[in-house]
């Protein structure tokens, strides 16, 4: 158990007022917000460390230096990575699939071979592959969604083949909050000799994950939506994968011996980051880390369960309401994409603003699959560590309002 009182102490931003009302934020999938102690570290790191890393030898280089290894150290942990070699620092997640497409892709993907998403796949996780099949000759294929919201395994095994070089998936999927069953396409991937790539942006931060365990190739997420500053980010890979292949971006930090015509790489997880890095975001995601496993990912995982045990059967019994993904709700994680009849969800999501409730409407990143399941856009409540009962209901109360609103005008 979590005591979410304590916890919402720790974040600044959500006592504040929009519209004349309380504050209740949801739109945690986007990003989330940062407790006190990830605003200190990043205040603390520019007041009294700020120096580049791995380059210097003054006092404040080593110290910065000592503080972003700490860091990669930590996220190993995290992730349960064999070594922090494996852990190299992006951008996010975003960054991190690029990565892969691009240099591993380059290396393993050729004409005629094949690379496997699926329909629930962010934008992220799905152009980088595109742009790969389209410079190799490949085919880029996409696995089905059952009618109640799930990752269709049965046609996973039609879909993936011994023409399959990569399989690349989302962990939790950011509009169905569906949790996908990554060791079965782990098995099933490695089985037909390709390699499993993890989109892990909406799983990282709100449950266990270990790498090993799924025996995940590469393993991709991002700091900002984990209590952490933006523009820091994971690209997990196994070493021997990493070893095989070419950096992404060249110039300082990642060079061992430069000659005028050809250069060598540093050993990993250097020859990857080039030029200065995000110093400061990895040491704050760093202190993102230690708050969010001092707190335990499986304690935030099961308050995140208890919220939607509470929240999900009050959206399900709106007249008019629909929720995406699956119903059933031992089975739906904290992002919950909704619509209501007759309603645009931008004019949802700016009525929920209006009494204080911040949740997202659009596509949110996921063009092909908004297709698939033939709806062009919907509202989303997306909750987090800092969320309580309370938030719930003022979100059923604003979807009520609204409802009224637009039935039947001002009250
Ligand atoms: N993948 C998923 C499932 C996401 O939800 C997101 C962000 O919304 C991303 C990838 C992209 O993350 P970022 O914008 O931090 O690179």
């Amino acid at each position: 158990m979590i005591n979410v009182e304590n916890i919402r102490q720790q974040f600044p931003i959500l006592f504040q007022e929009v519209n004349d009302e309380p504050l209740v934020y949801l739109d945690n999938a986007a990003t989330t917000q940062k407790p006190q102690a990830v605003l200190d570290k990043l205040a603390y790191y520019y007041e009294h460390d700020n120096a580049n890393v791995h380059r210097g030898v003054h006092t404040l280089a080593e110290r910065a230096t000592k503080e972003y290894e700490a860091a990669r150290e930590k996220v190993r942990r995290l992730i349960g990575a064999n070594e922090t070699a494996e852990i190299l620092f992006t951008r996010g997640t975003t960054t991190s699939l690029n990565w892969v497409a691009k240099s591993y892709g380059d290396l393993a993907v050729g004409a005629g071979d094949e690379i496997v998403i699926s329909y629930m796949e962010h934008h992220s996780n799905i152009i980088p592959w595109q742009q790969l099949a389209q410079r190799k000759g490949a085919v880029l294929k996409y696995i089905d969604i059952t009618a109640d919201g799930y990752l269709d395994l049965e046609n996973a095994k039609k879909q993936i083949t011994d023409k399959t070089k990569i399989v690349s998936i989302a962990h939790v999927s950011n509009v169905l909050g569906v949790i996908n069953p990554i060791s079965e396409l782990t098995v099933l991937a490695h089985q037909h000799g390709a390699i499993m790539v993890v989109d892990g942006a909406q799983a990282v931060p709100h449950m266990p994950v270990n790498v090993q365990e799924l025996d995940a190739d590469f393993y991709a997420f991002s700091g900002h939506k984990m209590c952490g500053p933006t523009g820091i980010g994971v690209l997990y890979g196994k070493r021997a994968l990493l070893e095989k292949m070419e950096p992404v971006e060249f110039g300082g930090e990642m060079i061992d011996f430069v000659n005028l015509q050809d250069s060598t790489w540093k050993e990993l997880p250097w020859k990857f980051e080039a030029g200065t890095p995000n110093i400061a975001g990895a040491i704050a995601l760093g202190a993102a880390v230690d708050y969010l496993t001092d707190i335990g990912l499986e304690n935030i995982h099961q308050h995140e369960a208890d919220l939607v045990a509470y929240v999900l059967p009050k959206l399900q019994a709106i007249e008019g309401l629909t929720v995406y993904g699956p119903q059933k709700i031992e089975d739906h994680t904290g992002v919950i994409a909704f619509n209501l009849e007759g309603l645009h969800p931008h004019d949802v999501a700016t009525a929920l603003d209006m009494e204080g409730v911040a949740v997202r409407a659009g596509h949110h990143c996921a063009q092909p699959l908004l297709k698939y399941i033939d709806v062009p856009a919907t509202a989303r409540a997306s909750f987090y560590l800092y969320n309580t009962k309370a938030d719930a209901d003022r979100l059923i109360e604003a979807i009520l309002a609204t409802k009224e609103f637009f039935q039947h005008g001002p009250i």
